[in-house]
């Protein structure tokens, strides 16, 4: 425990918003849930926020006396700093593409960017979805010590999620390396915009690990026929806003659709 000898200090990026902190002259806890009544601070206050002059409300040692009791946000801000430098390099790369080779491709969305969305580390590898003006893809990178230099390009490979199963493509690219991909949208014309094609991208996260919905069927394919489905129903509906009439929400496009189709005895 000699590491935390010398209390938080030096360790600032170490604690979450979420951490518990505690006095070590006297053990009152700071929870960042209940803020700190004695001091006007008000109940949601990261530690991390406290003013600098603010002291223990017990025995008045000052914020750099305080040890991390207990950290509920730490796994995630670790996963977080170990995925930055990987989702980083998978957008450099894949901007790089649209501005060498895509940009007067016909199909392309140029209301959108290359961007990664929802990366989180699944079974040990990252795990995402990498929107771009000509696709919006799942994207599995292999985990640090995986070398997946030899994957073919074309080979296809079934990952089972918590919702089902799902068809990816292996493929590498010099830069990224190898990677496997599920393809969601292609082209991205329907998109109106960035914000849009992000709020799909994050609902297709949650969605993607939610059990209740399990089918045994290609998921990619219901996400993608969910949403023609809405736009057909739209245009139906009202043609000179059709597009307009659709943001395609987490509500809309991934969990209503997902459980509006047949029952079947899924389990
Ligand atoms: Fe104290």
């Amino acid at each position: 425990m000699s590491g935390f000898e010398g209390s938080f200090l030096g360790a600032n990026d170490k604690i979450s918003p979420q951490a518990i902190m505690e006095c070590k002259i006297c053990w009152t806890p700071y929870d960042p849930a209940e803020g700190d009544d004695t001091r006007q601070v008000l109940p949601g206050t990261a530690f991390l926020d406290l003013p600098d002059d603010w002291s223990c409300s017990n025995c008045d040692a000052p914020k750099a006396q305080f040890l991390v009791s207990e950290d509920p946000g730490s796994d995630a801000m670790r996963e977080a700093a170990l995925l930055a430098p990987r989702t980083q390099a998978l957008v450099a790369d894949f901007t790089e593409v649209w501005h060498a080779k895509m940009r007067d491709v016909p199909m392309v969305n140029k209301l959108l960017h290359v961007q990664a969305v929802g990366f989180r580390i699944y079974e040990g590898r990252p795990l995402g979805v990498l929107i771009a003006p000509w696709f919006m893809n799942l994207i599995q990178l292999p985990d640090e010590g995986e070398d997946w230099s030899g994957l073919t390009p074309g080979d296809k490979e079934v990952i089972a999620f918590p919702s089902g199963d799902y068809e990816f493509l292996h493929n590498t690219r010099e830069q990224t390396g190898g990677y496997k991909a599920c393809s969601l949208f292609s082209p991205m014309g329907e998109f109106r915009s960035q914000n849009q094609a992000v709020d799909v991208a994050s609902a297709v996260m949650v969605a993607l690990f939610q059990d209740e919905h399990r089918a045994e069927t290609d998921r990619s394919a219901d996400i993608r026929s969910t949403r023609e489905a809405e736009l057909a129903e739209a245009e139906a509906a009202e043609p000179e806003a059709a597009a307009e009439a659709v943001p395609p929400t987490r509500r809309q496009v991934i969990s209503a659709g997902l459980a509006a189709e047949p029952a079947g005895d899924a389990g």
